[in-house]
């Protein structure tokens, strides 16, 4: 199965994205987290990419392109994959229809008083790469691994802002997928486990068609 994940920054979506990796055997493309291992590592990427990540941009077309279509060469996608956060615009789902067809682009909404609150209590798994939240953490440290968390520099108050504004999933992306047949739509209001229900229901719809 070839999956998009959209939604809003803060939605859930790469927890969702972690859920239905592990149950379908996906692999899971975050192209937010492969700019923040290129900026952990010093990469040129990750030099290229920094300064639009920290002001809560988004990093130009041709160095995300080029990043999603390599990721995408790879054997492991061969049978399927999930991308999160890619493509947020047009243009991106214009460059994307060039190199491979699409079964969903699934979209994990959810209202801005309720991103807020969780973004302000996002942490991330410095081990496993995965989002945790001050709310599910034991002892300080990831639920899943045990590993040590950090705050991602744009979950700050006034990046989210900009983030938010910025990089708002557009009526006209939401369209593109429409006229393909391919778009579907759930809400994350409620836990994890209740929105993932939400997810499977789609999942196993679009595989059985
Ligand atoms: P995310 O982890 O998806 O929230 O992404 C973190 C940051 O990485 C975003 O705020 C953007 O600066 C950048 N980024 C991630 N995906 C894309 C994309 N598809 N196009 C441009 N920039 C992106």
């Amino acid at each position: 199965m070839r999956l998009i994940l959209l939604g809003p920054v803060g939605s859930g979506k790469g927890t969702q994205a972690g859920l239905i990796s592990a149950r379908f055997g996906l692999p899971h493309i975050s192209t937010g987290e492969i700019f923040r291992t290129n900026i952990k590592n010093n990469t040129e990427l990750g030099k290229q990419a920094k300064q639009y990540i920290d002001n809560g941009e988004l990093v130009p077309e041709e160095l995300t392109n080029n990043l999603v279509a390599n990721r995408l060469a790879e054997t492991d996608c061969k049978n399927g994959f999930i991308l999160d956060g890619y493509p947020r615009n047009i243009a991106q789902a214009k460059f994307l229809e060039t190199i491979t067809d699409i079964d969903l682009a699934l979209m994990i909404d959810l209202s801005e008083e309720k991103i807020i609150a969780r973004l302000s209590s996002r942490r991330m798994c410095s081990k496993c790469s995965q989002p945790t939240s001050l709310d599910w953490m034991v002892d300080g440290k990831c639920e899943k691994c045990g590993g040590e968390v950090y705050t991602r520099d744009d979950d700050k108050p006034e990046v989210i802002k900009n983030r938010l504004q910025k990089q708002a999933v557009s009526q006209e992306l939401i369209q593109f997928f429409k006229d393909k047949g391919v778009f579907e739509k759930i809400d994350a209001t409620d836990e994890v486990e209740d929105t993932y229900a939400l997810v499977k229901e789609v999942l196993d719809k679009v595989n059985n068609d």
